[in-house]
């Protein structure tokens, strides 16, 4: 492969990829904030509707552990998230962000009523709306296809991995394929999408994990998020963990493979994260992945070793 120049020499964040803290600042001219919010929609795939159970990883508050009370209104949970943020830094823009279950998952004008609410917040600049993508039918396209040209939308798809036979086994409780719909219904009314991946997933290999990135990264994706497999106490991956059927991954082993999936992922997707926050309290392993700084340092200093960026291995 002929030599190319890393194009994140000269990012204002000193990264080899481009993150989204960075990509934020550029389009919005200041610090912009995510507030992550739960209006507990529930999941198809814990009420019966795609399976009962839920994902084999998946935690007590439907994968949105730092996200608002969903006791309260979203305007409460707005302000109070915003106001625990100002308690770090003074003011910014917003994005309210539907983390908790399917956000897409209820009827469409309920949905309607719920991003409008959130959208006519002070100082909010976008939305950021988290499902799964068989949670998109025609009509809800055509409502995020419509908010979409008010606002900067990112709708966000969990997929974890491109292999049937892994979904299966985490019970995703739907296909590659039903994914892929989802996605092109989006993708048909130009909406920004952000793909959510796991590494670590009970076995699968090195090889399988940057295919995933990869493969996502030729949809013509805006951003992505990489995550590291997290166990958490009570679910089924704890059960199948403390039975030993499969190993937590090392850092090296996680480090390794980022910085692999960042070289074949294109320089203009945007990194929004490449490792999460587990919650402390639940965590039963990888017990490293709580110095996240740690993590992100040990990508950044293995790609600075090895002249390492995100889109070398990608032809143009
Ligand atoms: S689809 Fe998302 S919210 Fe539903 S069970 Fe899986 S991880 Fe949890």
């Amino acid at each position: 492969m002929k030599p190319k120049e890393n194009p994140f020499g000269l990012s204002d964040d000193n990264k080899r990829y481009q993150t989204y803290n960075y990509y934020l600042r550029k389009k919005f001219g200041q610090k912009v904030f995510k507030v992550p919010l739960n209006v507990d929609l529930g999941c198809p795939n814990r009420d019966g509707t795609k399976g009962t159970g839920g994902c084999i990883f998946c935690s007590a508050k439907l994968s949105g552990d730092f996200a608002g009370n969903p006791c309260d209104d979203i305007k409460t949970q707005f302000d109070d998230i915003k106001d625990k943020m100002h308690n770090k830094w003074q003011d910014g823009l917003y994005i309210p962000y539907f983390q908790a279950g399917s956000n897409t998952y209820a009827p469409v004008e309920t949905l309607r009523d719920m991003y409008y609410t959130a959208l006519s917040f002070e100082n909010v600049v976008g939305l950021s709306i988290a499902t799964r993508g068989d949670c998109i039918t025609e009509e809800v396209a055509d409502l995020l296809g419509e908010i979409s040209k008010k606002t900067y939308l990112t709708v966000e798809l969990g997929l974890q991995s491109i292999y049937d036979k892994t979904a299966k086994l985490c019970n995703r409780c739907h296909t590659y394929a039903q994914f892929l719909d989802g996605f092109n219904m989006l993708k048909k009314r130009g909406i920004n999408i952000c793909v959510h991946i796991i590494n670590g997933l009970p076995f699968e290999t090195k090889e399988m994990m940057i295919k995933t990135a990869k493969t996502v990264g030729e949809l013509g994706i805006h951003s992505i998020k990489i995550h590291l497999l997290h166990i958490l106490k009570g679910t089924k991956l704890a059960q199948m963990y403390e039975n030993n059927d499969f190993q937590a991954m090392s850092i090296d082993d996680y480090v390794d493979i980022v910085c692999e999936q960042l070289k074949v992922l294109p320089e203009e997707v945007i990194i929004q994260r490449v490792t999460g926050d587990g919650a402390k309290d639940d965590l039963i392993a990888p017990m490293w992945s709580l110095k996240k700084f740690c993590v992100m340092n040990e990508i950044d200093k293995k790609m600075a070793r090895e002249n390492l960026w995100q889109g070398m291995c990608v032809d143009k």
